[in-house]
């Protein structure tokens, strides 16, 4: 198993050699032998039901012409119109979509959403690219798939290095194909039909389902230690949130690297220092450390919030949290499930932990569909509501068959696509 001791790109992280695909494979199997499924219904629910790749020609901004590689999986249309991101990322490629599109699957039925899954992205470093060129890309990209996408059919979402901007204009770009078509894209800025409180969504559903398992180990979230690796979207929002509620942040990783402070780092004077130098690094109080050292810190909980693939055999045994809360998707590797369910680490996993962004997507959807706009407070009612009650059917399922909460989180979730499938017929 490679691993790598450098204070390295928090992106460039994860493991070489592993497959993210394996882990839903994995934990899939888990759930449908618990289930009992059949081969037929295996076979069903672990194909993808559609996949595309596409060349992205892009002229960039020195006169010259880059061709990149996008995707969109459709893991499952099962419950409803496949939902899932769109990332930027160089280490995209079609297994990493594929499991990513298959989370989505799992994640949409356990908050009992009526979507299935589906995921998209384009091997591209937008660390080096300019807006214009962003903006060609995402257009290029969108006119390519717009086939297969639709309110009704496949609507994408902000993931990562994606945002509300790239959201408009995939907004833009579909609607000049077929028409004004909000529906057909969420995490759009307010100002477009986007939802409001959709921005914080995930971060604040991390930090919302963080604070009722804490509350359940008898460990209220003020004083609670916490580390973060991703200081993107989902960092910054469970950040704020965490924050919020008193935890005390240890240490902070990005892109570029970690801040470790074992006293804890000030939130808004980090924000500030971020401001005015364009980084977290070299933040007055605290050390450098590197993205893998900062896994193995000291800490009640840690929270992954960027790659997949971070927690692995390899580091596994060295991790000390308690918990761990799993803002990214698929961070954590089966052996290193095993790993830690062995140590007694409690693993929020991401397909409930993360799922507060999916579901106020739902909600931008509805709004979109219904041009009816609803109240921040109401929006992050309902998503509590949402989110409380999947968190209460997980930890019931695990504490009455006696199994780990990700095997319990994927057992309802096959159980609800597996029972719409044999409704629907084949
Ligand atoms: N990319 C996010 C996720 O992995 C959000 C997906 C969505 O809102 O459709 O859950």
């Amino acid at each position: 198993m490679a691993e790598t001791k450098t204070i390295a790109p928090a992106q460039s992280v994860p493991a070489k050699h592993e497959n993210p695909r394996r882990i839903t494979a994995h934990n899939f199997q888990l759930a449908a032998d618990r289930l009992g499924l059949d081969a037929e219904m295996r076979m069903l629910l672990s194909t993808p039901f559609r996949e595309m790749r596409v060349e992205v020609p892009v002229r960039l901004d020195d006169g010259s012409l880059k061709v990149f590689l996008g995707y969109r999986v459709q893991h499952s249309g099962v419950r409803g119109p496949a939902k899932g991101g769109i990332r930027f990322h160089p280490s995209v490629e079609v297994d990493e979509v594929r499991a990513l599109a298959e989370a989505m699957t799992w994640k949409t039925a356990i908050v009992n959403i009526p979507f299935g899954g589906a995921k998209g992205g384009i091997a591209c470093d937008v660390h080096t690219m300019s807006q214009r060129e962003l903006e060609r890309l995402t257009r290029r990209f969108t006119s390519r798939i717009q086939a297969i996408l639709g309110p009704y059919r496949d609507i994408p979402a902000p993931d990562m290095n994606t945002n509300a901007q790239i959201m408009a204009w995939i907004f833009d770009e579909y609607s000049s194909h077929h028409g004004y078509t909000p529906a057909c894209v969420t995490g759009k800025p307010v100002e477009l039909g986007g939802s409001k409180g959709r921005e914080a969504a995930t971060g604040n559903g991390v930090t919302f389902l963080i604070k009722k398992l804490m509350e359940e180990l008898g460990k209220p979230l003020k004083g609670v230690s916490v580390v973060l690796q991703g200081f993107g979207n989902v960092g910054t929002f469970a950040a704020r949130g965490l924050d919020r509620e008193g935890a005390k942040l240890r240490a902070i990783g990005d892109y570029y690297g970690g801040i470790y402070s074992p006293n804890g780092i000030n939130l808004s004077d980090l924000f500030a220092h971020q401001k005015s130098t364009g980084k977290i690094q070299g933040f007055p109080g605290t050390q450098p450390i590197s993205n893998d050292d900062l896994l193995e810190l000291e800490c009640d909980v840690l929270v992954p919030g960027a790659l997949e693939c971070v927690i692995h055999r390899g580091n596994a045994e060295r991790i000390k949290a308690k918990v761990i809360a799993e803002a990214a998707n698929l961070p954590t590797t089966p052996e290193a499930d095993e790993i830690l369910n062995k140590k007694g680490v409690i693993i929020l996993p991401d397909v409930l932990a993360n799922a507060g962004g999916v579901t106020v997507s739902y909600f931008e959807w509805v709004q979109n569909l219904q041009q009816l706009f609803w109240e921040e407070d109401h929006v992050n009612a309902e998503m509590e509501k949402i989110l409380g009650k999947a968190y209460r059917n997980v930890i019931d399922r695990a504490q009455s068959e006696k199994i780990p909460l990700r095997e319990a989180a994927y057992t309802i979730a096959v159980e609800r696509v597996a029972k719409a499938e044999k409704l629907r017929g084949t």
